[in-house]
């Protein structure tokens, strides 16, 4: 998706409508229209980045800042006992929109039923752990 056509921003244009929570010069929060949960916010950054791995230190920061931001207030303003944040980058790890976006999901766990953001630890097989490693540092 190019820049000119990317809903986030056009949003940040004033093209397409929010429901603003949050703006400042590099960022702006807005209530996702599709929650997960009741409260699920948005906090992108102003400028176009396609995902994590495009964004530059200063935007990254600012958006981070945003979010713990925005997450206090969630934890507080609704009475939340916490609020997962999740970052999705790239179609095969389900991201939608291609402008760098942090999910603020309200959680009340285990009655609120977001199976997605459950799992269970379990051990893992160390040899496949330590391949898995070599290859991510071997990248670095
Ligand atoms: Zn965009």
């Amino acid at each position: 998706m190019s820049e000119e056509a990317c809903i986030f921003c056009d949003i940040v244009a004033g093209k397409v409508p929010c429901h603003k929570v949050y703006e400042d010069d590099r960022t702006l929060a807005f209530m996702d229209i599709n929650p997960v949960a009741p409260g699920h916010v948005l906090v992108i950054p102003k400028t176009h980045y396609e995902n994590l791995l495009g964004l530059t230190p200063g935007d990254l920061a600012a958006v981070h800042q945003t979010s713990q931001k925005i997450a206090g207030a969630i934890i507080t303003g609704l009475k939340m006992p916490g609020v997962a944040v999740l970052q999705l980058n790239g179609k095969g790890a389900n991201q939608v929109v291609m402008h760098y976006h942090v999910h603020l999901i309200p959680r009340n766990r285990p009655k609120d039923g977001i199976e997605i953001l459950e799992w269970e630890p379990k051990p893992g097989n160390t040899r496949s752990i330590k391949s898995k490693l070599q290859k991510i540092q071997d990248a670095l």
